[in-house]
């Protein structure tokens, strides 16, 4: 499972976790979220502009 992470506001989507209350159930894929899907917290960036976080990559 991956997490990536929005850019602006630095909402993170986990694969693990989903979001329920955007539709994704726990352990919907990244790939399985609509390329249009925009961040919920800030609306503004869209699925091809989250930056994946690896299992390596330390969060500031
Ligand atoms: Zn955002």
């Amino acid at each position: 499972m991956a997490r990536y992470r929005c850019g602006e506001c630095g909402f993170v989507y986990d694969e693990a976790e989903g979001c329920e209350h955007e539709g994704f159930p726990p352990g919907t894929a990244w790939a399985d979220i609509p390329d249009d899907w925009a961040c919920p917290d800030c609306a503004v960036v869209e699925k091809p502009e989250f930056d994946r976080l690896d299992d390596t990559t330390v969060e500031h």
